[in-house]
């Protein structure tokens, strides 16, 4: 069992990951903001990069757990398609190729030609990650894989990632609003009741380094309720 979590927490720190590139590489965080200033053209691209932030998240997530566990693959959804269409015209199936070369000319292609973006993206993608947490490894559930399904938010407060405040105050140890808001969620349910049986929220804004004012995260493997009855 602590197999399935412990892919759930590496892929959520790869999203994580995404998610903090796209605000911290000068190149893509060019897309991220450029909306309100931007020509015509550029206020249309930037409306939908927004979106294939998203959409390259949950198909990174899909991929990677499916990768370890291809009984889950076709049991893996999320609240994005993996086809991407831009308003300039561009269409792809957003897919992580077997190359990292491969993976930044489909993601160029939809990107208007930006292979800097493009290849930021795909390098993070790439990268092999793994994450371990004690209490992910003890966690024994007697769930055979083959009956679980998985549920992908990529950015749950995407648009408060958007606009990326970094100076909203906790109320009682959450945040109502700002980047700290910002989660990768996943859950896992039984597929044929529905019930939920665990989750990881992984929070990739936590902490801001005051020195080099980049973010670092903490996800935090989360039992549901319903987990201790099994
Ligand atoms: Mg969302």
């Amino acid at each position: 069992m602590a197999g399935v979590l412990r892919a759930l927490l590496s892929a959520s720190e790869k999203a994580a990951n995404i998610a903090r590139v796209c605000r911290q590489e000068g190149a893509l965080f060019q897309l991220l903001i450029q909306e309100k200033t931007g020509a015509d053209k550029n206020k249309k691209f930037t409306q939908d990069f927004k979106t294939l932030a998203d959409v390259i998240i949950q198909e990174v997530v899909r991929h990677d757990v499916g990768k370890q566990f291809p009984e889950l693959l076709h049991a893996i959804h999320g609240e994005e398609s993996n086809t991407f269409e831009n308003r300039l015209g561009g269409r792809v199936e957003v897919q992580v190729c077997s190359v990292e070369t491969d993976t930044a000319a489909l993601l160029c292609s939809v990107l208007d030609g930006n292979e800097e973006a493009a290849g930021l993206l795909a390098q993070t993608i790439h990268q092999e990650i793994e994450l371990r947490d004690p209490a992910a490894e003890r966690l024994e559930l007697a769930i055979p894989t083959s009956s679980m399904g998985i549920w992908i938010d990529p950015i749950d407060s995407t648009n408060q990632y958007i606009k990326g405040r970094g100076d909203v105050d906790p109320e009682k140890g959450l945040y109502p609003s700002g980047l700290q808001s910002a989660l990768v969620l996943i859950g896992v349910y039984d597929r044929a009741s529905g019930e939920p049986i665990m989750g990881v929220i992984n929070q990739p804004f936590n902490q801001c380094d005051p020195g080099s004012l980049r973010y670092s995260g903490t996800p935090s493997p989360t039992n549901c309720t319903v987990c201790s009855e099994h």
